[in-house]
């Protein structure tokens, strides 16, 4: 995602009461296991063309990826867009973390995700332009990936609390390779505006 990483006004509410529809996240998931399966963190973002669909329709083109199973989901998340001035007259996004074993490599997940990414009409017209839907491979294992097309752990998730929120739902434990545990950047984001959206 490119949305600026600007702090708004409205202080995080804890993502407490979380919801894990497919797990409980109270039994953290855990790393690449004997069947070659590796855990990763994706993150689900929109703010166009009726977003909460576009977002729970994405999570389910996710669990039907071949060698992919969709281990969790987090709430939805309604975050006002922070950033530069183009950036903030967008529409709220509405914003989710998915937990998923996968078979796929990294580089393979992320081809994957970009075919999600265009299946639900994504244009991407210039660098902040809003978006149907947006997927970024947040985690992948413990592992750092640093090429010119892929970079794992994303970049900027720790400075975001429409990933840092979510992602603390389903993954309380969760570590940034290089950036310590998730939870630890919770006060970094607290001033950005997020909601969590009861259903
Ligand atoms: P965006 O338009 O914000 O979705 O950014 C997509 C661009 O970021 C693509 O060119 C990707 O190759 C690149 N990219 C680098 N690391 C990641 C990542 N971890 N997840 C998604 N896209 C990434």
């Amino acid at each position: 995602m490119t949305r600026g990483d600007a702090a708004a006004a409205e202080p995080l509410p804890k993502p407490a009461g979380a919801v894990a529809p497919l797990a409980q996240a109270s039994t953290p998931p855990t790393l690449a296991d004997s069947h070659g399966e590796h855990l990763a963190y994706v993150a689900l973002g929109a703010n166009l063309a009726d977003p909460l669909t576009q977002v729970r329709a994405a999570a389910r083109a996710l669990a039907s990826l071949p060698d992919c199973r969709l281990l969790r989901l987090s709430s939805l998340y309604r975050t006002a867009p922070v950033g530069n001035r183009s950036i903030r007259g967008q529409a709220d996004f509405i914003n989710a973390v998915a937990a998923l074993y996968t078979r796929l490599s990294p580089a393979q997940l992320l081809d994957a995700l970009f075919v999600i990414e265009r299946r639900f009409g994504r244009r991407r017209e210039y660098h902040h332009a809003p978006r149907t839907l947006d997927l970024d491979l947040l985690l992948y294992d413990e592992r750092i990936v640093d090429s010119q097309r892929l970079r794992v752990p994303h970049p900027r998730m720790h400075l975001r609390a429409f990933v840092i929120a979510p992602l603390l739902e389903i993954a309380p434990q969760a570590l940034i390779p290089g950036r310590g545990r998730a939870a630890a950047w919770l006060p970094a984001v607290s001033s950005q505006s997020i909601e969590r959206l009861v259903e």
